[in-house]
């Protein structure tokens, strides 16, 4: 857990992030910027390559988990059927909203890439809606996942979740349990590659800068305002509405109950840091039952990322235009899809949501273009603000679900009265 306020400034990860950008820049920027880059710029590329490691297991150990750990029988079958309903709809509107700002901004446009002669990128994008379902339905779940075809991956992952949780209580146990420790394994193998943040986004501004120059920082400002304006957008009208309509309760009481889970959720920057403080709140201020929290909180903290699916959007069709890529609307419909697929792969870590962006670059064809990694570097070098934000828009989405479903099962007195 990375909320350690009693640490002094500079051994806190973002202050460190901060440092080493400035540093990467600086260096860059010197003179001797290209001697530098390709002196020590490969660490940056090995970050990278550790994250990209990463992916997989983390995705795989984090649906199953979240999935499977939905218990058995029909009270908690209806109970499944409402939340995953739930965190569908807020999720799509979420990726929506991230489409709607990116076509109004277009971020990426004149993003200055190294013009290495090559054309832009074609988009692979499927030709027809069964060209897609034979995208994310897999003939050969092992083949699927050495190709890194995280699409098929996460499919897989859903139906073995929910079909674990038919199974008599004995071996659903075994499962649930086994798959919840080695999730619980990966959250810190990440936790730990997060902790080298500082070395890789030092590598990576190396890189960019030397090769670059600070141009593109001036496209960066766009993708944050694009993913900003996105963020407040579902933040501040869209949940609200959805509580409004589907709960019941007055949206402003219920951000005021939510004041405590919102700040840690923005000073950690991880739902699953901030799960307990979640959990407590809605129980004692929001005034949802231990039935209902207890079930909606930890799936949603595992695979309700409203913030997350913004950013996915946005993100990755920003480097597809600032690639020069042409984006038509077969390539905006897969990449809300696979954005919503993200969103639900991404751990509950700090710039998780960086990660797997991949899973969204494959899925159009630029998973390994090597400009996009240098694209991504830059992004990841400013993703730590852009993390808080999203987190806290992660957290508020998940207690507007309990709220919600709790609304749905009948109980009385939700929100009712801001408690201190
Ligand atoms: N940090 C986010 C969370 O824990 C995930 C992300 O990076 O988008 O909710």
């Amino acid at each position: 857990m990375e909320h350690r306020p009693q640490l002094p400034w500079y051994r806190r990860l973002h202050w460190q992030v901060i440092a080493a950008m400035l540093l990467g820049i600086g260096i860059g920027l010197t003179p001797s910027g290209d001697f530098f880059a390709e002196k020590v710029g490969w660490v940056g590329g090995l970050f990278m390559r550790l994250l990209r490691m990463i992916i997989l297991p983390l995705v795989i150990t984090s649906i199953v988990s979240g999935v499977a750990s939905a218990g058995s029988g029909r009270t908690v079958g209806r109970m499944f059927g409402k939340t995953l309903g739930y965190y569908l709809i807020s999720s799509l509107l979420a990726a929506l909203t991230g489409l709607l700002l990116f076509n109004l901004i277009n971020p990426g446009r004149g993003y200055p890439v190294v013009d290495t002669g090559a054309e832009p990128p074609t988009l692979a994008t499927p030709d027809s809606f069964v060209d897609l379902l034979n995208t994310i339905v897999p003939a050969n779940f092992f083949e699927a996942a050495s190709a890194g075809d995280m699409l098929m991956v996460i499919f897989f992952c859903i139906v073995f979740g929910a079909a674990v949780t038919t199974l008599p209580e004995g071996p659903r146990t075994k499962i649930t349990s086994l798959v919840g420790a080695l999730f619980q394994a990966m959250m810190a193998l990440t936790t730990n590659i997060i902790k080298l943040l500082p070395i890789g986004v030092f590598g990576l501004m190396l890189t960019t800068v030397a090769e670059t120059g600070l141009l593109s920082f001036g496209n960066l400002a766009q993708y944050v305002m694009a993913l900003g304006s996105g963020l407040a957008i579902h933040f501040l009208i869209t949940l609200p509405l959805l509580l409004y309509f589907f709960a019941r309760v007055s949206p402003w009481k219920h951000a005021m109950n939510m004041k405590e889970p919102l700040l840690v959720a923005f000073s950690t920057s991880s739902s699953a840091a901030t799960l307990p403080v979640t959990l407590k709140t809605v129980r004692e201020k929001v005034g949802v039952s231990d039935r209902v929290s207890s079930f909606t909180l930890p799936m949603g903290a595992t695979v309700n990322m409203d913030g997350t699916a913004v950013m996915e959007c946005v993100g990755a069709l920003f480097i597809a235009q600032a690639l020069g890529a042409d984006i038509g609307l077969s390539t905006q419909i897969v990449v809300v899809l696979t954005a919503l697929l993200a969103s639900i792969g991404a751990a509950a870590v700090p710039s998780a949501g960086l990660v797997v962006i991949f899973i969204i670059l494959g899925a159009i064809g630029i998973g390994d273009n090597p400009q996009a990694m240098l694209i991504v570097a830059a992004m990841l070098s400013i993703d730590r603000p852009l993390d808080m934000a999203r987190t806290a828009v992660n957290v508020y989405s998940d207690s507007c679900a309990a709220a919600v479903v709790g609304h749905w099962e009948g109980e009385e007195g939700i929100d009712q009265e801001i408690r201190g």
